[in-house]
């Protein structure tokens, strides 16, 4: 089963999927094949790993 993605980490924030797709490759991330400016790589964020209070660093959209 594939959980559902509320976001990504990448350069030092936290991005909405929308955000994140017009940077990236989805299906590349969801493969671990892409990395950021900084060279760590782009994680996608699970609900769990969420306070619920995060905001997309781009267009400040909250996650959930
Ligand atoms: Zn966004």
């Amino acid at each position: 089963m594939r959980y559902k993605i509320y976001g990504y980490t990448f350069e030092a924030d936290i991005h909405c999927p929308e955000c994140t797709a017009k940077r990236f490759n989805l299906n590349d991330v969801f493969e671990g094949k892409v990395n950021d400016r900084e060279n760590n790589p782009v994680r996608a964020l699970h609900n769990w790993e969420l306070n619920g209070d995060e905001s997309c660093g781009d267009c400040h959209e909250m996650l959930f």
